[in-house]
């Protein structure tokens, strides 16, 4: 059988897999490997689709700062239509999480964000729907965008092939072996090599890098559950922003003309097609008449999906700690469609031996503290992640 040779190979067709193999198309020839028969299929295609530079622990939340350009101008022919339209985000505090809610607006003044801090009851001027007794302050984020990512993974596969690359469905990784200086590759459609390989297999990056002979790592995929359910009659729901509490009990969004709404569960889960999780359907529903007027009375959709976290819940970003010709590109947790762009460009920086771009450099990103080889990662006991690890982060 005959094998198709490449610079560099990418396994995993999300957002993480087509935005590297965008950015590593530039210096060579990219194939990237997806075992669905379309890209997009898990984690991507189930996403809530807004950029929040809010959202997420402080690593991510700064990549989400540095692919907010990328996001709002994208290069000339990426697409025939805006990757961000405005959306607007609320975060709600209860009574002693105020200074919570300071700190959050402190780091996003230091990144240039606009934000506006109101009282809840001016909130309602925002999202009408607000039940004020259960809060005291809200922090508006007005720059908060609806991301369309079928029109940004779409952009990213449509460029990867004008530069010569290839996208590879049903192209699931069986085999995967080093020999030499290459990356030999078996899937059912086809035998492949390349000297670097890119690991962007979302849920599924421990298995890439059991496959690859590597130690267990600590990037754990975790269940999360939507709900959509129709609006009250003759709302005007367009305008409402993406609501959360601080405490992330849950959140809620306008969604093609209904409202889709988490509980934001995080259940630890094997890689998997996800589905909505009953009890957590239950819980959504109830957080919604709880925390707002609103009222459920049928549900018209649910689905589940996987975030996959490092136990800091920081990105894994980086050459392995043992193979340096394996390339990280994981733990994109909540923040993966949002902060993508600048994550792919930092995984290429690696997978290039560059130099970190300068714009995330500035940002407080270092080789070490997004790094496969730190210790929270590496802390893993055997097969499995260490009890209480994920925990202690929070
Ligand atoms: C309910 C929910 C809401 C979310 N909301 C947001 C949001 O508002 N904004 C945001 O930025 N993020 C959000 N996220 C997170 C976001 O969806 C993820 O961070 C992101 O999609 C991860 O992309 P990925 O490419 O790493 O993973 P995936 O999209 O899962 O891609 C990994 C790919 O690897 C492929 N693969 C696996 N194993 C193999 C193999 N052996 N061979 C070949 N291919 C393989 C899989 O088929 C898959 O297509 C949300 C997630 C959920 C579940």
């Amino acid at each position: 059988m005959s094998v198709e040779t490449a610079d560099f190979i990418v396994v995993g067709a999300g957002i993480a897999g087509a935005s590297v193999a965008y950015e590593l198309s530039l210096q060579g020839k990219v194939i990237v490997l997806e075992m669905e028969s379309s890209p997009g299929y898990h984690s991507t295609g189930r996403s809530a689709a807004v950029m929040s530079e809010n959202y997420g622990p402080a690593l991510w939340s700064r990549l989400v700062t540095a692919s907010r350009a990328f996001l709002e101008t994208p290069p000339d022919g990426f697409t025939d239509v805006p990757l961000v339209t405005p959306r607007g985000a609320l975060f709600l505090a209860r009574d002693g999480e105020q200074a919570q809610l300071a700190a959050q607006a402190d780091e996003l003044l230091s990144r240039g964000a606009s934000i506006e801090l109101t009282s809840s009851e001016e909130a309602l001027r925002f999202c009408p729907v607000i039940r004020t007794s259960e809060f005291v302050s809200a922090l508006y984020e007005p720059d908060c965008m609806d991301i369309d990512t079928n029109a940004l993974l779409t952009g990213y596969l449509k460029v990867l092939r004008a530069r010569g690359g290839r996208l590879v469905t049903n192209g699931k990784v069986e085999v995967l072996e080093r020999s030499g200086n290459v990356w030999r590759i078996s899937t059912p459609s086809g035998s492949f090599e390349a000297p670097v390989i890119v690991n962007a297999a979302g849920g599924w990056v421990q298995e890439i890098a059991s496959l690859a002979g590597l130690p267990y790592r600590n990037v754990v995929p975790f269940r999360r559950t939507a709900v959509v359910f129709d609006p009250p009659s003759g709302s005007s729901i367009q305008s409402w922003p993406m609501t959360f509490d601080v405490a992330e009990t849950f959140y809620f969004k306008p969604e093609a003309g209904r409202i889709m709404v988490s509980p934001v569960d995080m259940a630890m889960s094997e890689p998997c097609d996800a589905q909505a999780d009953e009890l957590e359907v239950a819980i959504a529903i109830d957080r919604i008449h709880t925390y707002t007027t609103m009222e459920v009375r049928t549900v018209k959709h649910k689905w589940g999906g996987l975030r996959t976290f490092a136990p800091d819940h920081e990105p894994v970003i980086g050459r392995d700690a043992q193979e340096p010709s394996f390339i990280w590109l994981a733990g994109q947790g909540g923040n993966g469609v949002m902060g993508g762009a600048a994550a792919a460009r930092l995984a290429a920086s690696f997978a290039l031996n560059a130099e970190i771009p300068p714009d995330i450099a500035a940002l407080g990103i270092t080789t070490e503290n997004v790094s496969p080889g730190r210790a929270c990662v590496l802390d893993a006991s055997g097969d499995k992640p260490v009890v209480g690890t994920f925990e202690a982060f929070g």
